[in-house]
């Protein structure tokens, strides 16, 4: 415990809710029909969602989930690919040293607090957890620099379990659409829960991190392409590029 409480990286928490959609103009919920529906177009575009973080068993993902605070998937890749190829284990970890491992994610933010997380952290897994990745929520947030977040993620990707990780794609999808309008993300997380149903659970968190990520933006969100336009309670809807205003005229995703 006294090394959790010395860790100075942050545990995961979002300034959720600073974007359009906050919960101040809460829209009305969707009724269960509506959620069932929703869930269903977004399995049909995306039948086998998973994370984009790259890994290659327990331990990799959970190195690249804590290295994915504040940055980008993409960011994150780029520097696992190069630090997997010589540090894959917790023993590697540990062999590497705290400065050894802050030189391969440099290019990433908080990277002298996730240098120092990552180093500690495969040091208690190998001393209390045989080396191996624990399955439990109290194990996984009682390690450094892992909060809700991560356990949510790695218990979900690979552990199979149906945990609905909210970061701040999903806080904002959630609320904008009326999907699960929360003021906290642990609020949206527990109605989450509530309301996606059972078949849809495991794959929740990864369709509507997609779809924040890709099509429901912070800033502009792409309405007019939007698989759930129809359902979602959002009142600003963007119109298509070809309607004139041509700030929506982006094509990502
Ligand atoms: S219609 Fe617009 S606001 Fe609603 S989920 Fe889709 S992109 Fe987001």
């Amino acid at each position: 415990m006294a090394t959790r409480r010395r860790s100075t990286q942050r545990k995961e928490g979002h300034a959720a809710g600073t974007s359009a959609g906050r919960p101040a103009d809460r829209p009305s919920p969707l009724s269960p029909a509506e959620v069932e529906e929703f869930f269903r177009r977004l399995a049909e575009v995306d039948p086998l969602p998973t994370t984009e973080l790259e890994y290659r068993d327990p331990f990799t993902l959970l190195v690249a989930v804590v290295l994915s605070a504040q940055a980008t998937d993409k960011g994150v890749n780029r520097v696992t690919r190069e630090l997997f190829r010589h540090a894959r284990t917790p023993q590697d970890f540990v062999r590497l040293g705290e400065e050894g491992i802050a030189r391969y994610i440099r290019s990433l933010g908080l990277w002298r607090a996730k240098a120092r997380n990552l180093y500690r952290l495969s040091q208690i897994l190998i001393e209390r957890h045989g080396g191996q990745v624990p399955r439990t929520r109290e194990e996984l947030e009682a390690l450094p620099g892992v909060g809700r977040k991560t356990a949510n993620v790695v218990l979900n990707t690979v552990y199979g379990e149906p945990t609905i990780a909210v970061d701040t794609h999903v806080f904002r999808v959630a609320n904008r659409t009326g999907l699960a309008p929360g003021r906290t993300p642990r609020e949206v997380e527990e109605k989450l829960l509530r309301v996606v149903p059972e078949a849809y659970r495991r794959g929740a968190h990864h369709w509507l991190i997609r779809l924040g990520r890709y099509t429901c933006r912070a800033r502009r969100p792409a309405c007019w392409r939007c698989p759930v336009a129809d359902l979602c309670r959002y009142p600003d809807k963007t119109p298509p590029p070809s309607a004139g205003s041509g700030r929506n005229g982006d094509t990502a995703g």
